[in-house]
């Protein structure tokens, strides 16, 4: 029996890899303009620093995590999830030591044991961006700024964003209480799911995807009449700033996101055409975190974006701008002569070593199958290395676009090459 991958995982071959490379460059260039640094942190971690930082209440802990016993008899757990861990390493490096706020960004795979389907998967990736240490509702509106505009520059259409405030310890309470009110006569009727969260984390409920559940909610209490003064005032900032950026919004009094330690804003950006699973973008503020790990209460704010999602959403709009790779320069030799393939291999090295793509037969195939190959990976050039030119110390060089020929020394291709390159 052949081995496959695992269930829920995928293969992102050469045609793949080139566009997510472009895509990965295009957030680091982002982050470059708006002040963000890479932080690389483990695969796995601890399972106490999920429990604790993502929150024993969630579909992540409850069901989701990738958890281990290593030789050591240690419980690990392959990361569900970023924030947590840049979290830990702000703490445990001391990066509060530093000018605040500190912001930093990540990129990698993230391990959920979900049930596959679309848009969803066992390994995924994320990017995401987190602001420790300022409570001001610009960072807020500053990293709903970059989502937007990364959508933008990759020319996507038809997102939402969708925002709200979660409010803090201060005022969640009020809210809580009026929620469990409301459901208290009919909760036997929500899902078992939610009868469980009513007790344990009854905002939760509002994010069930149960249509029972959903209709039982209508008109339930909303947070923002509950919001304190403070969550009051933060909350119509962010919305002035993102008026001012001129970014659309529509105010979701049912968004909470999954995790416990969120406070204030939570947004999401969605776009419907990719199916059930839209959100392609989910962040907020979690003030709660850093204190909860064991630190000083520490404000901050962050988002994560799936980039799985970003790639169906570019096919399914038909995106695509990606620049495939180019080979400059085809080495094709007349013979199998050590002196020609020596020379090949060597002229090859040199063209490289100058910053121009290049590759050589490596099958011994005859001239006319080297040429077929040189057509097939698209070269500007072909080098014909041997026979009299080679004793004459020169080689022919083929303008492939519009098949003209030129003679030229060893020592010379490497400038011509490049000189009719910046043409
Ligand atoms: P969902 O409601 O889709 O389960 P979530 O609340 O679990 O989302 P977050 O933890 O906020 O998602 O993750 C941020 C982003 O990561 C999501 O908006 C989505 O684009 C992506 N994402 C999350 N889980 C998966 C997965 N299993 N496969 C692919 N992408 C995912
Ligand atoms: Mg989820």
């Amino acid at each position: 029996m052949s081995v496959t991958r695992p269930r829920g995982t995928n293969d992102f071959l050469p045609e793949d890899t080139v566009k997510w490379q472009q895509i990965e460059k295009l957030l680091r260039d982002l982050c470059a303009e708006y002040g963000f640094q890479e932080i690389r942190t483990p695969i796995f971690e601890d399972t106490e620093l999920f429990v604790r930082g993502v929150g024993g209440t969630t579909d992540i802990v409850q069901k989701e995590m990738y958890t281990f016993t290593d030789q050591g008899d240690r419980s690990l757990t392959l990361r569900p999830e970023n924030t947590a861990s840049a979290a830990r390493a702000y703490l445990e490096n001391k990066m509060f030591g530093l000018a605040q706020p500190v912001k930093l960004y990540y990129m990698g795979p993230m391990f959920r044991y979900e049930r596959p389907q679309a848009g969803r998967f066992r390994q995924f990736h994320q990017f995401g961006i987190e602001v420790f240490g300022s409570s001001s509702p610009l960072a807020d509106a500053e990293i709903i700024a970059f989502a937007w505009e990364f959508y933008n520059r990759l020319g996507l259409k038809g997102l939402s964003l969708q925002i709200n405030s979660v409010g803090c310890p201060a005022c969640r309470p009020n809210h809580k209480e009026a929620l469990k009110d409301f459901c208290r006569d009919n909760l036997n009727k929500f899902c078992a799911t939610c009868q469980d969260r009513f007790e344990r984390n009854p905002l939760r409920m509002l994010d069930c995807k149960s249509p029972v559940c959903q209709e039982l909610l209508n008109n339930s209490p909303e947070i923002i009449d509950h919001l304190c003064p403070d969550c009051t005032q933060h909350f119509s900032k962010v919305q002035e700033l993102l008026d001012a950026a001129g970014i659309p919004y529509q105010i979701n009094p049912r968004l909470v996101r999954g995790l416990d330690y969120y406070t204030k804003t939570a947004f999401e950006i969605s776009l419907k055409e990719i199916g059930a699973q839209s959100a392609v973008c989910g962040g907020g503020r979690y003030d709660g975190l850093i204190s909860d790990l064991g630190g000083q209460p520490t404000p901050s704010v962050g988002f994560a974006l799936g980039m799985e999602r970003i790639f169906a959403a570019l096919k399914s709009q038909g995106i695509d701008h990606f620049c495939t790779q180019n080979t400059d320069a085809y080495i094709a030799v007349l013979d199998q002569n050590e002196k020609t393939l020596t020379t090949a291999f060597k002229l090859a090295l040199a063209l490289r070593q100058a910053g121009l793509a290049c590759e050589q037969d490596l099958l011994a195939r005859s001239l006319k199958a080297q040429f077929k190959q040189a057509d097939r990976l698209n070269a500007a050039y072909t080098v014909i290395v041997g026979g009299e030119e080679l004793s004459e110390g020169k080689a022919q060089v083929r303008n492939l676009a519009n098949s003209s020929q030129e003679l030229v020394p060893l020592e010379n291709i490497c400038n011509y090459l490049k000189e009719s390159g910046d043409k």
